[in-house]
């Protein structure tokens, strides 16, 4: 496999280079995991907060900020992993595995080349970066559910660019899909195997809170599923919210597959504050979509302050048109 990807047919001009360059290493990174995955080689190991990773994080890491560092070299990268463990001899054969699956994408990586390149996502988030979740939705990729791989571009706080692979999302009619947003010029989706054609991206025209269809994190651990039931319920909708990992869900959202997302602290960590690379290319493809993207308290999410949202608690995210109600909902349970 080679770094390729059909630049001529990519519909944005506005930061072309960056956005094209953003769609086509989260697309690089997606297609290699699903291949991992399809590969049954992708046993998980727990980090020190307990969650898990696996052979395809590190590599979809490696593999990204290895092409960041051809396409713009020098430019900071900001991304969960870190090869750390991967440098214990309890983790060597893991590491091994991880070289040998980025050297099919890039041929010239020795092992420790590899390590080196996943190491270069602990640049502090300041000023202008790259934001990186190589696999989002750990979880639901081990269970066979959604994932994604989320990259973007910020510059003083803000999120300019945003890219998602969702190896399991069929949004054109193909399996597996990419997004990409660029602040101001839409955000728009392709199939992830072959994105030729472009088709730009909408959020959905429903105005009526009791038809909102309500999207949350599969895991009961990552959200108040109470609350949310509790919010449906104040909208006047009868539906159960749909669970799904990662920020699939942003990318449903903007195609108008649902009206609401919302994502609540848990009872036992109520300061839970979101880290920035779960929530920024996601959050722009709603938002250049025509969807509205704040905190519980209806304040813009602000990406200027490290590695995590500390100015901001939870996520709602709707079409825009139902946000109000949704911001009087929450607050009617008292959840805003
Ligand atoms: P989702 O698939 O939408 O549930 O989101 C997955 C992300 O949730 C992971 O990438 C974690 O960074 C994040 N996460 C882990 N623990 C929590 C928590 N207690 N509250 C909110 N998000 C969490
Ligand atoms: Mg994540």
């Amino acid at each position: 496999m080679t770094f390729d990807f059909p630049c001529e047919t990519f519909p944005l001009q506005a930061r072309r280079a960056e956005a094209c360059f953003a769609a086509a290493a989260a697309r690089q990174a997606g297609l290699l995991v699903r291949r991992i995955q399809r590969d049954l080689a992708a046993d998980a190991f727990a980090k020190a907060d307990r969650s898990p990773v696996t052979v395809a994080d590190f590599a979809a890491q490696a593999v990204v900020a290895a092409l960041l560092g051809k396409a713009f070299p020098d430019e900071p990268l900001v991304a969960e992993e870190a090869a750390t463990a991967l440098r214990t001899a309890d983790h060597a054969a893991v590491a091994a595995r991880v070289a040998a699956y980025v050297r099919t994408v890039l041929p010239a990586l020795d092992d420790e080349a590899v390590l080196g390149w996943i190491d270069r996502g602990a640049a502090p988030a300041e000023g202008r970066f790259w934001v990186l979740d190589p696999i989002d939705g750990t979880k639901g990729f081990l269970r066979g559910g959604q994932y994604a791989v989320a990259f973007a571009l910020v510059e003083d706080g803000e999120v300019q660019v945003g890219a998602l692979a969702c190896p399991e999302l069929a949004l054109t009619g193909a399996a597996g899909c990419l997004t990409v947003a660029v602040r101001g010029a839409g955000a728009w989706l392709a199939a992830l195997d072959a994105p030729t054609a472009w088709q730009r991206l909408r959020v959905s025209p429903e105005t009526d809170p009791a038809r909102a269809r309500v999207l949350r994190s599969y895991e009961n651990a990552h959200t108040n599923g109470a609350q949310i039931d509790a919010v449906t319920r104040a909208l006047g909708s009868a539906a159960e919210p749909v669970r799904m990992d990662s920020q699939a869900k942003y990318a449903v959202l903007a195609a108008g597959g649902a009206e609401v997302y919302l994502r609540l602290p848990t009872a036992d960590r109520p300061d839970y504050r979101e880290k920035i690379w779960d929530q920024a290319a996601g959050a722009l493809v709603v938002q250049e979509a025509g969807g509205t993207v704040t905190d519980l308290e209806g304040r813009p999410l602000d990406f200027g302050r490290g590695r995590r949202l500390e100015a901001n608690r939870g996520v709602v995210a709707t079409n825009g048109v139902l946000h109000a109600a949704v911001l009087d909902a929450l607050r009617a349970v008292g959840a805003g």
